[in-house]
């Protein structure tokens, strides 16, 4: 099978994370998880007491801020095992101080919308 985007290398899992072609489809994907991730936060919480900066800047931590950061690419090559680090979970236990419960069903729910959009672009 070869590369859909026509760079005419050999299409594995590996190509879809190194392939030139799918880095605008991926820094797409990363934007729409992370904004999908403040209104899913924002939704499961019902309040608005932490600014969207603040709520932005807690995913970004998670997610990474450019899909080239090494954060992004360890999430997103877990993720599509559907698969998350624990640490990245607990980590939003602390930062947005709720608890382990609701950190999990966040995570589950930010990993839906990364699957998604994985789905939707690639
Ligand atoms: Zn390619």
């Amino acid at each position: 099978m070869k590369c859909i985007m026509k760079c005419n290398k050999k299409e594995n899992w590996n190509h879809l994370f190194e392939c030139q072609a799918y880095e605008v489809a991926w820094e797409k994907i990363l934007e729409i998880t992370t904004k999908e991730s403040i209104i899913i936060y924002l939704k499961q919480k019902q309040i608005r007491g932490q600014g969207e900066d603040f709520i932005r800047k807690v995913l970004q931590n998670i997610l990474g801020v450019t899909a080239k950061s090494e954060k992004f690419q360890k999430f997103q090559q877990l993720a599509l095992e559907v698969k998350v680090e624990t640490f990245l979970t607990t980590k939003l236990q602390k930062d947005f101080k709720i608890s382990l419960t609701e950190a999990q069903t966040l995570m589950a729910n930010i990993l839906i919308g990364f699957i998604l959009a994985f789905k939707e672009l690639i």
